[in-house]
């Protein structure tokens, strides 16, 4: 590899929707950019982690309200039959739109080759130096060197921000605890017939795919009683009273991502407490399993057929920006003159320490904006922004925004400000917020 092929205006760590937004914004602007990622394919916890859906912060009940890189990704799945897409009817209640992901991956690795991302996945960054305003020097763990003019953290951790210097908090302000973990999984064959006469409204109809699939999500008062009572019994020992997801997967109806474990550690940048984790999270699985092979009609016979990658990390550290977004700003429905991205996720807390999860809804039709300042650090480097679920924000406000058409949305404005900063030749602090919005708005975003 020539050193000169190592050279970009735009560096972007980390694979996941934010850095998928920022890596393919940036490079349609022009600008050479790069995106490191540490495992072989791209997708963050929505692949890696089997976290295989979209929750609705893009669709307020009313109307789509998050477009650009998002919307084209989405429509992409549409057409390869990939996604149990929402209907915009009104009538819609907001759902999850599961999506197949290995095509996902696919689709995403197709929008970077297209945008002209220079792809770097299976490797790790192992240290970014900040050399000066213009100037960053990024190590790969193959020994690799980057040269750039900017970097973009979209590692879910704000793992470059926090060797930088940039200030953060980690979790609950008070108790720094942050939600638990859960190890999401394949299962199957499913009986759809089975299901279907015991658990009706767990079996639906998808036009687009022609496929009958299912579906269950979210609070049921059998399915809620059927988790009570083997944990009364033993049988269950996962702390949580509810399931969260078991969704088929697109292409595959017959096999389903699950969502239903619950793994507390104290800080799950910590190799050695991740590992504890997965070691737990896999025995959860495996009870998991045998709850549904007793309880649920229609999953009598079902194996596991694919356990994630890693373990689904939900929190760790967000940074300290120029603007800290807070649970009021979310339910308020708060406008900025900034406005980068909108969301109508609700506050969604897997409460630390308990068997229970915490919701509290937006109004139908309405949803809040996020701020750009809340992307750029307080103080730093200036030429790091950060994207994704790390970004400026209370851990209330977080839980909402957290999800991927909205981190996604984030990590574009992200790479759209980082290539204004290389245009600019400014800091990243000094782009004209407008100039990122109509850039936004030019290439597909909604921000109103
Ligand atoms: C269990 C669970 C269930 C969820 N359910 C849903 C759901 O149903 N729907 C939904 O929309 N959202 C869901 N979410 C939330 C959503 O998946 C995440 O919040 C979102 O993926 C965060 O995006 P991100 O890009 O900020 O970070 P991530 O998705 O975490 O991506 C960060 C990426 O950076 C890479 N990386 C980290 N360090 C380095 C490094 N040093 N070098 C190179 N690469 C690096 C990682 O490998 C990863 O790919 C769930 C999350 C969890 C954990």
């Amino acid at each position: 590899m020539s050193q000169a092929s190592n050279v970009f205006d735009v560096v972007v760590g980390g694979g996941g929707p934010a850095g998928i937004g920022a890596a393919v914004a940036a490079a349609r602007t022009g600008k050479r950019a790069a995106l490191i990622e540490r495992y072989p394919v791209l997708g963050g916890m929505g692949t890696a982690a089997l976290v295989n859906n979209f929750c609705p912060a893009h669709w307020d009940g009313e109307r789509f309200i998050i477009g650009g890189v998002f919307g084209e990704l989405r429509h992409r799945l549409i057409e390869r039959k990939a996604i149990y897409s929402l209907k915009p009817l009104p009538t819609t209640n907001p759902i999850l739109e599961p999506y197949n992901p290995d095509v996902f991956a696919e689709e995403v690795a197709t929008l970077c080759h297209a945008a002209g991302v220079t792809l770097r996945v299976n490797t790790k960054i192992t240290a970014v130096e900040f050399v000066n305003e213009q100037r960053a020097s990024v190590r790969l763990e193959d020994g690799q060197h980057l040269t750039t003019t900017t970097v973009v953290d979209a590692t879910g951790d704000a793992l470059i921000a926090h060797h930088a210097g940039v200030p953060s908090t980690f979790g609950n302000p008070d108790t720094h605890a942050v939600m638990p973990l859960t190890f999401c999984y394949m299962i199957g064959p499913i009986d759809l017939a089975a299901a279907r006469a015991g658990l009706p409204e767990a079996v639906r109809y998808d036009e687009v795919t022609g496929e009958t699939f299912f579906y269950f999500s979210g609070w049921h008062p059998v399915v809620d009683q059927w988790v009570k009572e083997a944990r009364q019994k033993g049988e269950l020992s996962i702390p949580r009273d509810h399931i969260s997801a078991i969704v088929s997967v697109p292409g595959q109806p017959n096999y389903a991502t699950v969502n239903f474990g619950r793994v507390t550690i104290a800080d799950p940048t910590d190799p050695a407490q991740l590992l504890s984790a997965e070691a737990e999270g896999r025995r959860q699985v495996e009870e998991g399993i045998r709850f549904f092979r007793k309880y649920i009609p229609g999953l009598q016979h079902v194996e596991l057929v694919q356990l994630a990658r890693q373990i689904g990390v939900r929190e760790t550290r967000q940074i300290t920006g120029l603007y800290t977004l807070t649970a009021e700003d979310v339910l308020s429905c708060r406008q900025f003159e900034d406005c980068i991205a909108q969301c109508c996720y609700p506050i969604d807390i897997h409460e630390p320490g308990k068997d229970t999860t915490l919701m509290k809804h937006l109004p139908h039709g309405a949803h809040y904006d996020i701020p750009w300042r809340c992307l750029v650090p307080r103080s730093g480097p200036d030429n790091l922004i950060v994207a994704g679920r790390s970004i400026s924000a209370t851990p209330e406000a977080m839980s909402s925004f957290r999800v991927s058409p909205a981190v996604l949305a984030i990590g574009e404005a992200a790479g759209v400000t980082a290539a204004r900063a290389v245009e600019c030749c400014c800091a990243i602090r000094n782009v004209n917020p407008a100039d990122v919005q109509q850039r936004l708005l030019e290439t597909g975003a909604i921000l109103a």
